[in-house]
């Protein structure tokens, strides 16, 4: 399968390399495009723009940082558009909010293209295994092609009927993991402040019913105050403004969220948006 991949940030370039790997054809494109290159070393193509990729592929995938980004490359000269045609399908793997996904929809299918959204759950380490979990909406028949895509980049696709779909179950669930990495981190603190080990804070909580594979995974390096990007905190953050938009929208009270979504936006404040998301314990520990 001749396939297009749009975008070679953390998620986007283990996600290539899977497919490569996997003997797809995979021709790439990066804002960056030196990042191309090292997707070359694995047998990839590049095209100079978005619309060279579209219109080389009968399927492009994008995996890109937020809305301005997803829109720009599908809208902007030299952007998917510009070659989008009946018979291609584009699939935004990118986490943006409804009504962008929507606009990027109706611009696709304006071309007579078909379009899917696919935002993923799950960060660098799954993504470079492949077991991502993927949120499909929108064009089923689209969907039911890529779907050999899908299951080298994922280890189970949900399909969730119309686009938008996928969007939204993408922000819930990164809105509460959000806020749990809120709590857990002034737990953290207080466990320190308190004169208690950290290390034996979570050696309880992995033993007990709260004990969850996030907490597991990042714990042992933000007591040590490290926080390698896998899930850049800048990002966190939009999902959580994205996940609180929706909120108003729905006429949802989110308190939590609304609190943790503060804490990213301190976070961020201190120059920390670039770090892993955990390194919102900064910004709790920071009086
Ligand atoms: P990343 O490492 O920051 O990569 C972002 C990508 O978007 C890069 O390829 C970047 O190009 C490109 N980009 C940014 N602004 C652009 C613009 N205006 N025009 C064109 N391209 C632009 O992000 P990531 O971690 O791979 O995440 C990608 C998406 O997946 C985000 O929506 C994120 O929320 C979501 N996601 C991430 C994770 C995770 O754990 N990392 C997990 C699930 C979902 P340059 O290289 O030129 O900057």
């Amino acid at each position: 399968m001749e396939l297009g991949f749009l975008g070679l940030g953390i998620m986007g370039k283990a996600m290539a390399v899977n497919l490569l790997k996997s003997g797809f054809n995979v021709t790439v494109w990066n804002r960056t495009l030196s990042k191309c290159e090292e997707l070359v070393a694995y047998g990839a193509s590049v095209g100079n723009t978005p619309a060279e990729v579209v219109k080389k592929c009968k399927y492009t995938i994008a995996m890109l940082a937020d809305p301005p980004a997803a829109l720009s490359v599908v809208f902007d000269k030299g952007g998917v558009l510009e070659e989008m045609c009946s018979g291609k399908g584009y699939i935004d793997m990118s986490t943006v909010d409804a009504a962008t996904s929507t606009k990027i929809y109706e611009g696709i299918i304006s071309k007579g293209g078909r379009f899917v959204e696919a935002p993923v759950s799950g960060s660098k380490k799954p993504a470079e295994d492949g077991q991502l979990i993927i949120l499909a909406a929108g064009d089923k028949s689209l969907h039911d092609e890529v779907m050999p895509a899908f299951d080298v980049m994922g280890k189970k696709t949900f399909f969730l009927g119309d686009v938008g779909n996928g969007a939204k179950m993408k922000l819930v669930v990164n809105m509460i993991m959000g806020s749990m990495v809120n709590a857990f981190s002034e737990g953290l603190v207080l466990t320190d402040k308190s004169g208690l080990s950290q290390q034996t804070l979570l050696d309880v909580l992995e033993l007990g019913g709260i004990g969850n594979p996030m907490f597991k995974l990042k714990g042992p390096a933000m007591i040590q105050q490290k926080f390698p990007p896998a899930f850049p905190l800048k990002h966190q953050q939009k999902d959580m403004r994205l996940a609180l938009a929706l909120g108003d929208d729905v006429g949802v009270s989110m308190p939590v969220a609304a609190a943790a979504n503060e804490v990213f936006k301190k976070a961020r404040s201190m120059g920390l948006g670039d770090h892993d998301f955990s390194a919102v314990y900064q910004a709790v520990k920071e009086p």
